[in-house]
């Protein structure tokens, strides 16, 4: 017999009593396992949400949640590793840009991504935007590719940290999700797992985040780069704004559009100054002496992307899929545009086609959002706000009803928000 019971564990953290490491051993490989109730898990689940985990409680979380699966040995490439893993936000292209950029500076990213769901996009459904480009690779082709171009972008395998992934479906549709230990050990489980030596956190902030407070996002980033450090990954993590969107692109055709533009000397700046900012930390994390800078206007960046889809299958060349229905949203009156709203913006590219409300969706490649305007712009009547991408009629409508109320159009001036926020690393 078991020397514990899942009730007990869930009255002592629902008490705010602290769980021992064998406790919580056990009751997560017993729930992996089948032998603890989707229900129990729920009521623990929700317990943590409202008592927390203290440090050693969530490194015991955490150390669980890796050993449920295998764990990637990086450790044969010539090459440093490094990745960077953001939270979540709308427009957020900046992995396309930035593996290959990093890559080009000479360390290896290994970048195992996810897929999006609800408002925010997810980096796999953008690339599978370009015909013929595979996500799933095996761990040999990972570490080939690592080795031969730099840089990989693919799907997470089943193998790493099974745990999560059955935590997470949980924590989906039981309201759990939002808790500061839970996603981190989420978060960082699955790096940990991954191999890789050295982690940049971009840890996004604002209406369009999961964090909207700089507090809650501050405590994440805090919690999450000692988790890091704690299990020998270097780890530092920068707070980025998520008011409004980054970049013009919202969707995933468009947005593997707008990230070839930026590796081809063009593009949004808002884009260019936050690929910089990170790829500078990440370089600076594994010791290399390259300026990001130089890598990007020199077009080494943009080879390196070119084999990393090449070597995937796809075609660099490929032009992305056009929407069968485009439409202009326009101004109604003269003004100065004071803000964007990033997650109406999402919600909006979502109903146009490009997200999923359920896992098993499938998305639209052509669909999404162009904003034209940022904000602080001086915008006439009839000016041209918003291009909208549909695959038809019907979600061309959500996608209008969406964007209603995702921008402002007044008479003040609208102060500028920095896109870095703060920078937390070991203290
Ligand atoms: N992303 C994850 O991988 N896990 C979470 O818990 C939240 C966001």
């Amino acid at each position: 017999m078991s020397a514990f019971a899942a009730v007990d564990i869930i009255r002592a953290k629902r008490d705010n009593e602290v769980l021992s490491n064998d406790a919580i051993t056990w009751v997560l490989d017993a729930y992996v396992a089948g032998q603890v109730a989707e229900e129990q898990m729920s009521a623990l689940l929700m317990a943590i949400v409202f008592r927390g985990l203290n440090e050693t409680e969530l490194a015991t979380w955490t150390d669980v949640m890796i050993a449920s699966g295998e764990r990637l040995d990086l450790s044969s490439l010539s090459r440093p590793t490094v990745d960077k893993h953001s939270t979540g936000g709308v427009g957020d292209k900046i992995s396309l840009i930035l593996a290959p950029l990093v890559a080009a500076c000479g360390a290896a990213v290994p970048q195992l991504s996810g897929r999006g769901l609800g408002h925010t996009g997810g980096t796999l459904d953008k690339l599978e935007a370009i015909p013929g480009w595979r996500a799933v690779l095996t761990n040999r082709e990972v570490l080939d590719q690592l080795e031969s171009v730099g840089a990989v972008i693919c799907a997470a395998g089943d193998g790493l940290a099974p745990a999560d992934r059955k935590l997470y479906s949980l924590r989906d549709v039981t309201g759990t999700v939002e808790s500061i230990p839970l996603i981190s050990a989420s978060i960082m489980s699955k790096k940990i797992a991954e191999g890789t030596g050295a982690l940049l956190l971009d840890v996004k902030v604002g209406r369009g985040a999961f964090m909207k407070t700089r507090e809650r996002a501050s405590e994440l980033a805090r919690t999450m780069v000692a988790l890091g450090e704690g299990h020998g990954v270097k780890t530092v993590a920068q707070l980025t704004a998520m008011d409004a969107p980054l970049g013009r692109a919202a969707g995933n055709g468009l947005e593997v559009t707008e990230s070839v533009d930026v590796l081809m000397g063009g593009g949004p700046q808002d884009i260019i100054d936050l690929t910089l900012a990170l790829a500078s930390e990440m370089v600076a994390l594994v010791g290399i002496d390259v300026d990001p800078a130089e890598k990007l206007a020199d077009g080494s960046a943009y080879r390196v992307y070119r084999e990393m889809i090449a070597a995937q299958g796809g075609d660099p060349d490929a032009v992305m899929p056009v929407a069968a229905q485009r439409e202009e949203l326009v101004a109604a009156r003269d003004g100065i545009v004071t803000s964007i709203d990033a997650f109406e913006v999402g919600v909006a590219a979502w109903r146009l086609g490009a997200g999923r409300a359920r896992k098993e969706d499938a998305v639209s490649a052509a669909a999404g959002v162009l904003t034209l305007v940022r904000e602080g712009d001086t915008v006439e009547k009839g000016q041209p706000l918003f291009e909208l991408h549909a695959d038809d009629e019907h979600h061309l409508t959500l996608g209008r009803e969406a964007l209603r109320d995702a921008f402002v159009i007044s008479d003040q001036e609208a102060a500028p928000t920095p896109l870095l926020i703060e920078r937390v690393a070991k203290s």
